[in-house]
Parts: structure tokens; sequence; C-alpha cells
């Protein structure tokens, strides 16, 4: 048992007895003011902390069972977290599960399936996949976690090839709210497997993942940049180049306003910039002729598109991994057509004055919409839109208020909801906007099964 300082006098007395009970039950239990609690509790999106009255850093399922219990008893929620890149809650009041520690991987090349703990990163299962020519279809960042990434669906830079990444889970190990260790697969548990794949944290706490593999060793991707004098002629030939492309095409779209920074690549430092991904998995020849009505455009400040090994899908996105504070936004388009593109170019254009950093358009159809039914509810939005700007507490409002106004704008080309991974903000609206009607009753239902206590933080915003 670790457990680093006095606990707060200030904290909750329900809380207070649970962090007591757990310190003579569980091996490392944090408190506010040590070097554990901050490096657990740090977040990738500076804007949004979190506070719990301690971290749990979990060793294995046993431990998270236990907490779970003891929380219930004690009527205190628990919250859980990865990496700290998709926080859509404070946690106050709540203790956090904190899966770093959950660290197991391993690849059965023949089974081509990768266990995987739930404190994993794709980076690393990139690392122990790519030696025998296998690929988790991972998302656009390797610094994300798998257990986050999964529960939220998930689609990355081969989702319209290869669909949505929780289609290749073949099983979770899951506690769920009510402290039983479960493995949920199509055929144990399928009713638990179905809320598990787009329901996040609402229902369990993932401890490990078996995860397919798809065999690709290599793909023709990479990314082209536009100057801003481009961004014309670019965004209305991709929305018309995209509409033609095959599945086994995906790309997206991204008008940046890119800061003088050193990070940034010299010749795209300081400047707006519109890049286009693309990431083909079929014969390197076909996608490079693909690629050539997007290139004959204009002449490209950086153009990688290329053969690429799988191990460099992150360069395609090249999403920072630096935490820094953000403002972020998202929602689907039903078409985004040529009276969609003339407005989004007078919404986010370079001419328009606007704090966002990043608004991307990501195409979305082909094998999305393929995969059997799950809490991810969104597989036949065709387009997803992504804001981001830095929120310095002087700027967020600014910044919070200039993507509403691109969502207003784009308003008769959106279609309801948002998806999960990408859905910011917390309580009952986030439900609203992640999850039509049905499908939140139905995760609601499975719930009050599976979390009779309603222990699980998110369970709470799903109840209401
Ligand atoms: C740079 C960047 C790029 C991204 N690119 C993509 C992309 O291409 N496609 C896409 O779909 N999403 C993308 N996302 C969104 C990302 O998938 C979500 O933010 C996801 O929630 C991050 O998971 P995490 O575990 O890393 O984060 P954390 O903050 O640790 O967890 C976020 C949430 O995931 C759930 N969760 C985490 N661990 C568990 C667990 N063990 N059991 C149950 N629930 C759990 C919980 O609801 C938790 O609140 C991106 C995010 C970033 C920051």
């Amino acid at each position: 048992m670790t457990l680093t300082t006095p606990i707060d006098a200030g904290s909750r007395p329900a809380a207070d007895a649970a962090v007591r009970a757990l310190t003579t039950a569980v091996t490392r239990v944090h408190l506010p003011g040590t070097e554990a609690y901050a490096r657990l509790t740090a977040t990738q999106n500076l804007a949004t902390p979190v506070q719990p009255v301690a971290v749990v850093e979990a060793l294995d399922a046993t431990e998270v069972a236990t907490t779970l219990r003891l929380a219930a008893e004690a009527d205190v929620p628990v919250a859980v977290q990865g990496t700290g890149h998709g926080v859509t809650d404070a946690m106050t009041g709540a203790l956090l599960v904190h899966t770093a520690s959950l660290d197991e991987l391993t690849v059965d090349p023949v089974l081509r399936r990768a266990r995987i703990g739930a404190g994993v990163r794709w980076g690393a299962v990139l690392d122990a996949a790519v030696p025998h020519g296998l690929a988790p279809v991972c998302g656009s960042s390797l610094h994300v976690g798998v257990a986050g990434f999964l529960t939220g669906g998930g689609v990355g830079p081969l989702a319209r090839s290869h669909g949505l990444s929780s289609d290749y889970v073949h099983a979770f190990e899951v506690v769920t709210g009510d402290g039983v260790v479960r493995r949920a697969s199509r055929t144990e548990h399928p009713d638990l497997f179905w809320g598990l794949r787009g329901g996040k944290g609402a229902l369990g706490i993932v401890t490990a993942v078996e995860l397919d593999l798809a065999p690709v060793a290599e793909v023709y991707g990479g990314a082209l940049w536009f100057a801003a004098e481009d961004a014309t002629p670019v965004v209305r030939t991709w929305s018309v180049w995209a509409d033609l492309l095959p599945t086994q095409a995906t790309t997206s779209l991204a008008v940046l306003r890119l800061p003088d920074l050193d990070l940034v690549p010299p010749p795209l430092r300081g400047r707006t910039v519109v890049c286009v991904r693309f990431v083909w998995t079929g014969a390197p020849d076909e996608g490079e002729e693909l690629v050539r009505a997007m290139r004959a455009v204009g002449e490209p400040l950086i153009d990688s598109v290329a053969v690429l090994p799988y191990a460099a899908i992150g360069s395609v996105h090249a999403d920072p991994d630096d935490p820094m504070p953000t403002s972020e936004s998202s929602f689907l388009l039903e078409d985004f057509g040529p009276e969609a593109v003339e407005r989004f170019l007078d919404l986010v254009g370079p001419h328009v004055p606007s704090p966002q950093l990043m608004v991307e358009v990501r195409q979305l159809g082909g094998a999305v919409r393929s995969g059997d039914d799950c809490a991810f509810a969104h597989r036949d939005a065709p387009f997803s839109v992504f804001t981001a700007g830095f929120a310095m507490p002087e700027t967020a409002d600014l910044v919070a208020g200039d993507a509403r106004r691109i969502a207003q704008g784009l308003a008769p080309w959106a279609r309801e909801g948002s998806m999960p991974n990408f859905t910011t903000g917390g309580g009952s609206s986030w439900v609203e906007r992640a999850y039509p009607a049905p499908v939140a009753a139905r995760l609601r239902e499975l719930s009050v099964a599976y979390d009779p206590a309603g222990v699980l933080l998110a369970a709470r915003r799903l109840r209401g």
C-alpha cells in the first residue's frame, strides 16, 4: 500500500471514508499534493483540469473491482482516465481509477490479435504489431489511449477502407459498475459488448482489450499542405474529389492557422494553410493516380504523400503531442456539396479573422457504414467537423463563440449529434449530443443492470 499524504481535511466525509478503506485494500492510492497525483491527473487539454479526491493507480482488474465496490458502499462516484486526452468532466468529488499501470501488451501473429492493457497507447501497439506486418486500426494520433479510443467507436486514417476501430475488438475485459470482472464479446455478455463500443466509460472500466489486427504493412498516404492563396480551389476540388474516391481511400481536409512556433515546420510556421490528408490501402500506383487531381490544384508547400510504412501512420495528421489549452467542438454534416463548401469558405477561409487553430472536415462513409450494431450511433454520417482553438483564460469565450458561429453557419447541412470521441463538455447535454434517444435509453437500461448503484461517474450523467 502506498499512501502519499494525509487525507485532505477539506474533502467530503464519505469520500474520506472510501479513501481510507482503499488505502488498506489496494496498492497505490495518491492524494492531492503528491507528485503521483499531479502526474496522473495531468490532461492533454490544459483548459480541462481534473481534480478527483484521490487517484487509484490500478495494478490489475481486481484492484479496479475493489475500488468500485468500496466507492459504491460510500456513494462516491468513480471516473476513469488512461491518458487525459479526452476529459469531459472535472471529476470533482469523485475517485479516479487511472489505468497507466495496466500496461500488458502481447501480439499473437498467427491469430492476428493483440491483447492490450487499458493503459497502453496506440504508439506502443504499432511498435509491437508492425514487425509482424500487422496493423491496429488506430486513430490519427498514436499518443491517444487504446481503451478510451475504442470505447468511443474510433474513426481513424483507415476508417473508410477498414471501418470503425471498435469493429476490430474481439473482446473486452471489463469491471462493470457492480464491481464484477467480466469478459464481453459477441458471444459473452453481448449486450455489454454492444454498449462498450461507443458507450465510453458508462458501463464499466475496461482493463484489457483483445483487438484483431489488419494485415497492412504499408499504405500510400500522407498530406498535401497548400498555401492560403490556394484555399478556395483546394476546398472546392476536395469536395468533388472526395465524393468520387473509392472506399480504399480515407481523406480529410483541415484549415489551419498555425502559430509562429518552433514545433511547426518552417514552410508552415505562422501561416494559414489548407491540409488534405489521404490514405490509400490499394496499390500505390492507383493511389498516386487518384492524388493527381489534388496535386494539380496548386503547388503544395509540403507534399508528403508517398508509400508510407504503417509505423508512420501518425505522420498523416501530425497531431501535436504536447499538452495545450484548447477549446474544441464537433458536429456532423449530412452533405459537403457546392453550397456547403462556399459557406465553409465564407466562415473559415483564410480571409476570415478566426481564432480557430484548426477546422477539420473528415469524410466518413465506406466501411464505417458496415459492421454490427453498437452504441456508436453515427455509422451513416457522411462527414464530421472538428474545431480547436487556443483557449487561454482571456480567449476561451472568443474561441467558443467562434465555434458556435461556424456551427450555425453550417447548420443547413448539419445532422443531429456528434461522435462520442469528439463530443466535448459534460453532463446530460453530452449524452444528448453523443447518442440518439433510443441508444441513450438502451445504455441507461444496461447501466441499471451492470451498475445498480450508479457508481460510475459517466453512468450518472447518463441516468441524470
Ligand atoms: C490529438 C488527438 C487526436 C485524436 N484523433 C482521433 C481520431 O482520429 N479518431 C477518434 O475517434 N478520436 C480521436 N481523438 C479523440 C480520442 O479518441 C478521445 O479523446 C478518447 O477519449 C481519448 O481516450 P484516452 O484514453 O486517450 O483519454 P482519457 O482522457 O484517458 O479518457 C477519455 C475517456 O475515455 C473513456 N475511457 C478511458 N479509459 C477507459 C477505460 N479503461 N474504460 C472505459 N472507458 C475509458 C472514459 O470515458 C474517459 O473519460 C483524438 C484526440 C486527440 C487529443
